[in-house]
């Protein structure tokens, strides 16, 4: 028995092992908070709700091993309302049926005129001047239920079981409008299916309740719309265990559509018509703007011609509503507007409703032209602005475009050669610009356009000609540079160069002259980068500060820029103060997963002109499968120990600019040879 135990108990010790390492992607994130007068690091906490991340200026955090969260959230995410006693430090939260004060400070509580106590007695605190109440005891109290996923520490918030009590299909406008009327606050998944087409709708938590003689043998709801583009909407239980009811429309073809929220909130409505309402001209934020109010939220294209040059959007699934043909409006760089119904061409299938919107332009020469939608309303400008959240330095051979990310996020990036085309997927979450298309009339990028692909905020960035680029993301924004690409120059090539260690992992520290290696790779790093930028070679660096940068996001970072070399920078240690020499690390590609190439002919080819080039000792080339970056990067990769701190004379040796000079000399005259 106590075996078996045992045995139960290892395994249990493996399997979490085993996901700490499949999971060692995810790391918990600290913020600092100032709690009482004092600076307190906590824990930061995600939050699911209703399968949606929490979107908060200020982290909710783990606070003596309870959530906490902004006091907004109440209202953003629970349906109630707050009002703040600032005298009392009272949070009173109230809504439909309930009515609870929370005091700043006190396990206390007052739910419907009853005195309580906190049940876990971690009470609200003023965390950076901002009120933070318990989560799971509000949220709970609300009628949300909530649990907790300890493997991602993540918070799941869901809403109370609804009933779904009728479906109804409004056939008035030219295309039909389904409202789903439920007994409160619901919430939906969507998808599209091809082959046939479909609409599928899930609304989790809760239970398809109409009357019996409406739904077939089988529990399904049936009902025959044949309006275009529906052809019929079948509902059903579709699981017990979660509650959730499906809606399957069958649809004519993939149909532009728009799922909104009923106006007292306790329906879905599902719009496919779209109308021009009105269009007008006005100033936004200081710039000339013609802006089309639409009822929907429509897909539209855009498309450039000269001679006269003018701009087209062409708006779809869209009727021309009461949309006027022609408007004398003005701006900077637009004539007027000319709107019309428009029979599908070649591009377009027969059956597209079209409403094509055409702006008559002075000169495309000097300006930049922009759509952008913001809900119901789609904005056109012409002058020599960007996009929100979008920043673009122009050099000579080429440029940075900086798109503003609100966290750190993994964004996606394919490069499609044949079309000059940038494709860079985020999560819509981390980031704040709208869906846009930007026509830019200079020598590199031809135009932008930002569409969202279910969660995500895709950018499509097409450029004039071929392009060597590198993209790099920290918690602000993602820096897209690029230039031109040249076949006569090293800048076909790619050299990743990445600082080992740096932040709050110094890595070794000399007992000598007290170096910190962080600081001497970040230096070494700095200089190479800049000797092979000197050679033309196309450089990516993981780190540039005193950060300290996630080791697989290190390889992403690398996998990410299409690398050709991963170069690590290290120096290194030992405890006996004689030992002293070069030492190059590489991971066999039969021990890593993403590994194409043998790897050892790169790692001796640098570890022969490093030790020639320095005149150092022989440390030896090393087979080293567990370090992460050079067993997660895709190309060739090594990790140089280029000294010991440890040693007297070499650690004297390495704190010169001379010496790092040489190795940037070194390593950039290998690689230039490297790939002749
Ligand atoms: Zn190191």
């Amino acid at each position: 028995m106590k075996r078996l135990f045992l045995f139960i108990t290892l395994t249990i010790v493996i399997f979490f092992a085993f996901s700490i390492f499949v999971y060692a992607d995810y790391s918990p994130q600290y913020v600092e908070m100032n709690i009482d007068g004092k600076n307190i690091n906590l824990e930061k906490i995600n939050i699911l709700i209703n399968g949606e991340p929490l979107i908060s200026d200020v982290s909710p955090v783990l606070y003596e091993s309870r959530t906490l969260v902004p006091v907004k959230f109440i209202i953003d995410y629970l349906n109630a309302q707050i009002d703040w006693d600032s005298k009392n430090r009272e949070v009173h939260i109230y809504s439909n049926d309930k009515n609870i004060t929370i005091k700043i400070d006190s396990k206390d509580i007052i739910v419907d005129g009853k005195q309580k106590s906190l049940p876990y007695g971690v009470p609200a605190k003023i965390m950076n001047d901002r009120t933070m109440v318990p989560l799971r005891f509000a949220a709970e109290e609300l009628g949300f239920k909530v649990d907790w996923d300890s493997k991602m520490r993540k918070g799941i918030i869901s809403s109370a079981k609804q009933d779904i009590l009728d479906i109804v299909v409004n056939t008035d406008n030219v295309l039909p409008k389904i409202e789903i009327k439920a007994s409160g606050i619901v919430y939906h998944r969507e998808m599209y299916l091809d082959n046939p087409c479909r609409l599928v709708i899930d609304i989790p938590n809760t239970n398809l309740e109409l009357d019996k003689d409406r739904l077939d043998e089988n529990g399904v709801f049936k009902l025959d719309v044949n309006t275009y583009p529906v052809k019929m909407i079948r509902a059903s239980q579709f699981s017990k265990n979660p509650y959730i009811t499906r809606l399957v429309l069958d649809m004519d073809r993939n149909a532009g559509y728009t799922i909104i929220q009923g106006e007292n909130e306790k329906s879905l409505e599902i719009v496919f018509t779209n109308l021009i309402k009105n269009i007008s001209n006005d100033k936004i934020n200081d710039r000339e703007a013609i802006i089309i109010e639409t009822t929907n939220i429509p897909k539209y294209n855009v498309l450039k011609l000269n001679n006269p040059d003018r701009m087209i959007l062409d708006i779809m699934d869209s009727f021309i509503g009461q949309a006027k043909d022609k408007y004398n409006y003005k701006t900077n760089n637009v004539k007027g507007v000319r709107v019309s119904q428009f029979k599908p061409d070649d591009l377009y299938n027969v059956n597209d409703n079209i409403v094509r919107v055409v702006f008559d332009l002075m000169s495309t020469e000097e300006s930049n032209l922009i759509v952008e939608q913001n809900k119901d309303k789609i904005f056109f400008y012409a002058d020599n602005k960007l996009i929100n959240g979008l920043n673009y330095e122009k050099g000579k051979e080429g440029g940075k475009l900086s798109i503003d990310s609100s966290s750190n996020s993994k964004a996606s990036v394919v490069y499609d050669e044949t079309n000059n085309m940038l494709k860079i997927t985020m999560s819509k979450y981390n980031s704040n610009i709208k869906n846009s298309a930007l026509i830019l009339s200079d020598a590199f990028i031809d135009n932008i356009i930002i569409d969202t692909i279910d969660n995500n905020r895709v950018l499509y960035i097409k450029f004039k000609q071929n392009m060597i680029y590198s993209v790099i993301s920290n918690s602000k924004q993602i820096d897209v540079n690029f230039e031109k690409k040249d076949s006569t120059k090293n800048n076909k090539y790619t050299v990743v160069i990445d600082a080992g260690h740096g932040g709050k992992d110094p890595g070794a520290i000399s007992p000598i002259n007290g170096a910190i290696e962080k600081d001497l790779n970040l230096k070494t790093a700095l200089e190479l980068e800049k000797k092979l930028k000197e050679l033309g070679f196309n450089v990516v660096m993981t780190r540039k500060t005193d950060t300290l940068v996630n080791l697989y996001e290190r390889a992403y970072i690398a996998n990410r820029n299409d690398g050709d070399v991963f170069i690590s920078i290290h120096y290194n240690y030992n405890d006996n103060k004689s030992i002293k020499g070069i030492q190059t690390l590489y991971c066999p590609s039969y021990k890593s997963d993403v590994k194409q190439n043998n790897q050892y002919p790169f790692a001796e080819y640098m570890h022969n002109h490093l030790l020639s080039g320095l005149n150092v000792e022989d440390k030896k080339i090393v087979r080293r499968p567990g370090l992460v970056v050079t067993r997660e990067t895709k190309m060739d990769a090594v990790l140089l120990e280029l000294g010991f701190l440890s040693n007297y004379e070499e650690a004297k040796k390495i704190c010169t600019d001379a010496y790092r000079k040489k190795v940037a000399e070194v390593v950039g005259k290998a690689l230039v040879d490297y790939f002749k």
